[in-house]
């Protein structure tokens, strides 16, 4: 084989996760005594709540009879969770939408990371720094990055978000055919206000810009004047695709489902001008290259949109917001800067001394016996910033913090 996909030649060194895995398996084998905390990697810790387990076990019992097995489902997914998403997501606050925009899949990652094969191989795009990995890796990986300097790629636009602009990004000067946002932000843990999203969405239209907005930790959200999704912003349904999972929500990041909302009145050019819908793009992309989320994961997605299974999630929720409560105060006594943490189970914390984020990583991990994840692995931005997650037990981090307060 002498053709390879030459851009995978110019990807930098290591995932951001398997770096900080590899580090944490090296101080284990060095120190097998020690019990290891880890607010790093955002993988919940609470169990699946009954009326997920409840839905899955019938489910699995449907799939040994004849009369109820079911084989290849829909592509797209099946019409009963895509109709329980739309009423629960996205009719309860006032967002019109069809079932058959949405299309349900095993997960944010995928949907995220294979999107941007609907756009072309000279797409401007446009990330704010820092930024979740996979939406600069996928596109660097098509071809789209162009030569990779000083932890930026030569052909993508950064949007930088720092305590200065309070990671707020900025609208581009230059107009990007593509832009990822993320709110409740990965990893900075801000969110963006009705305001700033209404001219990004301002923006898009005005220049024919695609918005690829992220919108998986919204559960989160604490202030109703916050929007949920891109789609309460006025004439975004024409601009702009979203992403949810139902990872972080419903502790689904081993069961694996998410879903992607592809709206049929976005309209998008080919260079010579030749028009098509993304929608009829996605569908054709997921129909050939993919063969749907399994029917038992699907029924026990279904579960997490009725009441009692909404009830069971938002006391885990809880769970996870009084642990991000708990670590922005501990953080602020310990005189560090921290952001964050409100709207989201993310907290950005800025490193003592400005030392890098790599060096603060190895201190906590060294000295405290903490893990968490260096901000400059999502970007040039991150450095001197780490991200802790809320996804751990209270006593967990409770006891994390305290871990950190003696070391510092
Ligand atoms: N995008 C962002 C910004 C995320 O934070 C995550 C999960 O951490 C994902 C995508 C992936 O989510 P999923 O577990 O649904 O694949």
């Amino acid at each position: 084989m002498r053709s390879i996909n030459s851009a995978y030649a110019g990807l930098p060194g290591s995932y951001l996760f398997s770096e900080v895995a590899r580090r944490v398996r090296v101080h284990k084998e060095q120190h097998p005594e020690e019990n290891v905390i880890s607010l790093g990697i955002g993988d919940v810790s609470l169990p699946l709540a009954p009326a997920i387990i409840e839905a899955l076990h019938g489910a699995v019992d449907e799939m040994g009879r004849a009369e109820t097995f079911r084989g290849y489902g829909p592509e797209q997914g099946y019409a009963f969770l895509r109709e329980a998403i739309l009423k629960h997501d996205f009719l309860a606050r006032g967002v019109e939408l069809e079932a058959d925009e949405i299309f349900i899949s095993d997960g944010a990652k995928s949907d995220v990371g294979n999107f941007q094969e609907l756009f072309g191989a000279d797409a401007v795009i446009a990330l704010t720094d820092p930024v979740y990995p996979v939406y600069e890796d996928s596109n660097a990986m098509s071809g789209r990055g162009g030569v990779h300097e000083n932890g930026r790629w030569s052909r993508i636009l950064y949007l930088p978000c720092t305590a200065d602009n309070q990671f707020q990004p900025e609208l581009p000067e230059t107009r990007p055919d593509v832009v990822y946002l993320c709110s409740p932000n990965n990893p900075t843990g801000t969110v963006l206000g009705r305001e700033a999203l209404a001219a990004w969405v301002e923006y898009a239209r005005a220049n024919d810009t695609l918005i690829l907005f992220y919108a998986a930790y919204e559960a989160f959200i604490r202030d109703d004047a916050v929007p949920h999704s891109i789609y309460e912003i006025p004439g975004a349904d024409e601009v702009a695709v979203e992403f949810r999972s139902l990872s972080k929500t419903a502790g689904f990041t081993g069961l694996r489902c998410g879903y992607t909302v592809v709206p049929k009145k976005l309209r998008a050019r080919t260079a010579d001008g030749h028009e098509l819908s993304l929608h009829d793009m996605w569908l054709r992309r997921q129909c050939t290259k993919y063969n749907g989320c399994p029917y038992i994961v699907q029924r026990a997605a279904e579960a997490a949109f009725t009441e009692p299974g909404r009830t069971q999630l938002l006391e885990a929720l809880s769970v996870y917001q009084t642990n991000a409560d708990m670590m922005l105060k501990a953080c602020r006594d310990m005189g560090l800067r921290a952001f964050g943490g409100v709207h989201s189970p993310y907290v950005w914390l800025e490193t003592p001394g400005h030392v890098s984020s790599w060096s603060f990583f190895d201190h906590l991990l060294e000295k405290a016996a903490v893990v968490c994840t260096p901000g400059s692995g999502f970007g040039a931005s991150g450095e001197g910033y780490v991200r802790l997650t809320a996804f751990n037990t209270p006593a967990l981090t409770r006891e994390a913090l305290e871990r950190i307060s003696r070391v510092l």
